[in-house]
This record gives structure tokens, sequence and C-alpha cells, in this order.
């Protein structure tokens, strides 16, 4: 077997080694000044406020860390696409509230609004959506009705790290946004996340809620003059500890300068596919992004008939290509205990297959996924024909 061409692979080398050796040299590996400037610079990258974002430890704490902002609590339900990342329903569970799956498109596997509004109620407090693929879907239209309704949306931004609508961020249209900087992402810092926060009160909160809930009662120049000392403390939250250390923010800080070639290089691997997939019998392309939209192209995804997604990904594999599928439904998950059928979702997760994409392939792993999912794709499909 040939060696096997990833689906998704990190990109770290001689420039992220040097950032974090010159951590180890200055002795102070905790969380210092290359957070702070790591921070500052994914605020610009996604053009808010510097006091609006906080790196955090993973993208699943940020989503946790947005259910206590929010006050959710047990009554309330929150909406999100039943393809979704399973930490999102967690971070709703775990405070005793209800998810609530919604339906999306089968072909963006994003939600449409129609989709949002229908799984509203008055109980809902909050809706959660990702941006399917890198795709930034309905994002704003999601984000008006949201507004309309007094609803609050939280952005799952983990994929998304590019994606623009007419040139705006995605993570910024909602009221809370979340990335992820895991070892499967875009911008890898090997574990991280960053937690964007409109509101300027709840914002200047949720460092604090980051770190254990603790509030200095003062600092070194009022302790030095009044009775209190500088390590008193109290809590203004009863939280985990969430922050990440200047070790891993030097890493994303060389990552999210090399941000724009990793991109360039997706876009290429995309283009090859789609004119190496066209008039393919069998196989459905992604959706045509929108005018207007950028996509971070994180995913590339494409659809076959449900009998032959998993055969075809067996054969592929046997072929040294490794194809997989992400989100599997949650509403299928017994522990949320869901019900109701999802008929688009279905539809969608039994057909959908990634293929390999990431800044690493080279020309020759790019022709070799072409010409292995075309000849397995065609020897299935003329198979099932017979
Ligand atoms: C990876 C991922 C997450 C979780 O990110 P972590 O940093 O690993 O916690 C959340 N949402 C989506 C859509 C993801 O792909």
């Amino acid at each position: 077997m040939n060696d096997l061409i990833n689906v998704m692979q990190p990109c770290l080398g001689e420039r992220e080694l040097a950032a974090v050796r010159e951590v180890f040299e200055s002795n102070w590996i905790g969380r210092g000044k290359r957070t702070a400037e790591f921070e500052a610079r994914f605020a610009e990258h996604i053009g808010v406020g510097r006091e609006h974002v906080v790196s955090v430890n993973s993208c699943t704490e940020a989503t946790f860390i947005a259910m206590d902002l929010l006050g959710v609590g047990p009554g309330d339900e929150v909406v999100l696409p039943s393809i979704s990342f399973v930490g999102a329903a967690n971070a709703i569970a775990s405070r005793g509230a209800r998810p609530v799956f919604c339906d999306v498109d089968a072909h963006t596997l994003n939600p449409r609004v129609s989709d949002i509004e229908a799984a509203l109620t008055p109980r809902t407090k909050a809706v959660i959506v990702l941006h399917y693929g890198g795709h930034p879907g309905d994002v704003v239209a999601i984000a008006a009705l949201c507004r309309d309704r007094g609803v609050k949306l939280i952005e799952d931004a983990a994929i998304a790290v590019d994606s623009q609508v007419d040139g705006q961020a995605c993570g910024t249209f909602g009221d809370i946004a979340m990335w992820s900087f895991d070892h499967g992402k875009i911008v890898v810092t090997v574990d991280g996340g960053m937690l964007y926060v409109r509101d300027p009160e709840l914002a200047a909160r949720a460092p604090k809620v980051a770190y254990l809930g603790m509030e200095q009662r003062s600092g070194f120049d009022q302790a030095m003059r009044a009775s209190t000392r500088w390590w008193d403390f109290d809590v203004t939250s009863f939280s985990r500890r969430s922050t990440t250390n200047d070790v891993l923010s030097a890493i994303g800080i060389v990552q999210l300068e090399r941000l724009p070639e990793f991109i360039a290089r997706r876009a290429e691997v995309a283009a090859s596919y789609d004119e190496g997939f066209a008039g393919l019998a069998g196989l459905r392309r992604p959706p045509v992004l929108p005018a207007g939209h950028r996509t971070s192209h994180y995913m590339y995804w494409v659809q076959l008939d449900p009998e032959l997604r998993d055969v075809v990904a067996r054969d592929l594999y046997a072929r040294g290509v490794y194809t997989t599928f992400r989100y599997p439904p949650l509403h299928e998950v017994p522990s949320y205990g869901w019900t109701t059928p999802l008929p688009n979702t279905e539809a969608a997760a039994a057909g959908t297959l990634l293929l390999p994409m990431h800044q690493g392939l080279s020309d020759d792993d790019v022709r070799r996924v072409v010409d292995s999912v075309r000849e397995c794709v065609t020897a299935r499909t003329l198979g099932q024909a017979a």
C-alpha cells in the first residue's frame, strides 16, 4: 500500500520551533506577553477590539464558558444543527439545559434560516451554529433572526478561521464565538482556542471566568500602601482554569502569520478537485460559494449514493486515501434523548464523504486522490448498474 494520505494534517516547522525555543529561553512559559500578543493579533485578524477576545485551552472549553456567560440553565433550550461538534451539545446539556437539534440543507450541511426558526420556542435562550466545511452559510440571516427574537447567537467558528461574508469575519455576526487551534485545524497551537464576546460587560467578565473566577483584591501598588496583600482574592464565579500559555501562543503567532499561505494552498487543492471531479457520474461536488462569501477551505466534501458511500470509503482506504465524515448527527446519539427524525440531516450524513484537505498535500497527492476517487466511484457505480 502507498503511504496513507491524511484527511487533515498540521503544518508545523522550523519557525514554530524557533518561537518555542525563545519562550523556553525567556523562562516565562506560562500565560504572559506571547499570549497577550496572540490575542491582539487574532482580534486584528477578525477585525474586533482586543478587549473582546480571550485565549483559552480549547474551543470546547470556550463553548462551556459561553454557556456560563449567558447563564444557560435548567428549563432553557439551545438550538443547534444535529450536524454539530459533540462538545457544543455537551456544553448545553452539562448546564441542565436542553439541546434542540435542527435540520440542515442536505448539500451545504449548514442550517437554513427556516431550519433555525422552526426550532425556536419561548424557552430558546441561544442558538449555536457552525460554518460547515468553512463555508459561512446563512449566518447573516440567522443573526438577524436571532436579534429579532431576542435570542443569543453563538458561532462555533472552530473551522472558519478565515471565512468571511462581504469582508466581515465569521464569528463576528453573533454575540459570542469560538475558534479551535487543535491538531486537526488550520491554525494549530497543538491545543487551544479563542473566545470572542461582543457585549463589553460580558467581554470584561470572560477573562475572569476563564481563570477560576478570580479577582485580585488589590494590585501591588495599593497593597504596598494599604492593609491588603497582593495575594488576597475573591471569586466572581465558581469557574475552571481554562487559560493557555506562552509556549502554545508563540506557536499560534507564527501559524497566524502563515495562514494566508495555508489558505492559498487549500484553495488550489479545492480547485484541482473541482476540476478533477467535473462530469464524474455518481459524485456531487460541494456547493458553489454564494457571491461575497469566503471559505477557509477546511473541508472538501463530496456526496455519493448512500448505498455506495461506505464501500467507496473502504476502497479508497485500501488505496492509501483516507476519508471520513464529520460531524455524525447528534440527534442519533442516545444520551441526548432525541426522538424526532431530521430527514435532510440523515440523508447528508449517509452520503457525504470528506476527502483529504490540508496545506501539506503535494500535487502528486492531489492527483492520486483525484484518480483514486474517479476509479473507485466509477467501478462501484457501474457495478451497481450491472
Ligand atoms: C474541532 C472542533 C471543535 C472543538 O475544538 P477543540 O479545540 O478541539 O475543543 C468545535 N467545533 C468544531 C466545529 C470543530 O471542528
